[in-house]
């Protein structure tokens, strides 16, 4: 059930018998030469899209923006920035929680909202509510298996595991023509890039933060390139991390709150 497809009546029913909800947020965002800018949108509403007739948990709007600084140069990119993505999410918990919802799933489609997340999980609950985000690219690594033979893997940005649930949504979404390697940059000849947000010293990665264009031009990361990216592939993705909240959400409305 969508809460922007429901009446305030119908909105008013719901709470009187349930208190969980489903809050998604995505990002705009580059995802790479070959991937739409709303990716992290995108993926999130489908999954719910596949999830909704599996679940009697009420689904908020999906929240197309986020926090997004490091990619902001890439054409497009809209960051709201911490504290605006922060403000905007609280106003949003608080008004489902001020109608009577205490459970919150927090559906994830980008990493760099993870701080503002975490910092709703422990408000929530020092106001007696619980909630709980779900990474959907994280949580498919563990639910899809042997993924032709590639595991272990790690879904990057853009990567093939990002670019295979964007081909399962429309296969004309993706612009494989600009599919490429998207090899690291150096800080210097002695500090090279071992990841977006890692440099590589005496064998040791030391985490830093730089703009995204200073480490990879293409815009994409990750050890999953987009070339071995399948519909098929997107589709087990989508439908496992969907089967997977329905019945998450069972065993959270269990969880005693005070
Ligand atoms: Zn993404």
């Amino acid at each position: 059930m969508r809460l922007e497809r429901i009446t305030w009546p119908q909105a008013e029913a719901y709470f009187k018998e349930h208190d969980t909800v489903i809050v998604p947020i995505g990002s705009t965002e580059c995802h790479g030469r070959h991937m739409p800018l709303g990716t992290d949108t995108l993926i999130p509403n489908r999954i719910l899209d596949v999830l909704e007739p599996k679940t009697d948990a009420l689904i908020a709007p999906t929240m197309p923006y986020g926090c997004t600084d490091y990619l902001s140069v890439y054409p497009g990119t809209i960051s709201l920035g911490y504290d605006v993505t922060y403000q905007v999410m609280h106003a949003i918990v608080e008004g489902l929680r001020s109608h009577g919802a205490r459970r919150f799933v927090i559906l994830n489609g980008h990493g760099g909202n993870n701080a503002v997340i975490e910092r709703l999980e422990l408000e929530l609950q020092k106001e007696g509510c619980i909630a709980v985000p779900i990474n959907w690219w994280t949580l498919v690594w563990d639910l899809t298996g042997d993924w032709e033979g590639r595991r272990p893997w790690h879904g990057g940005h853009g990567g093939a595991e990002e670019t295979a649930a964007v081909m399962a949504i429309d296969k004309d979404l993706v612009d494989y023509s600009e599919i490429a390697d998207s090899p690291l940059k150096e800080l210097s000849p002695d500090l090279p890039f071992s990841s977006i947000n890692t440099i590589r010293f005496k064998d040791v990665n030391l985490p830093i933060r730089r703009y995204l264009k200073d480490v990879s031009d293409n815009g994409w990361f990750g050890d999953d390139h987009p070339k071995y990216a399948t519909a098929e592939w997107g589709e087990e993705l989508i439908s496992a991390a969907a089967d997977y909240m329905a019945d998450f959400i069972e065993v959270l409305k269990k969880v005693p709150l005070e």
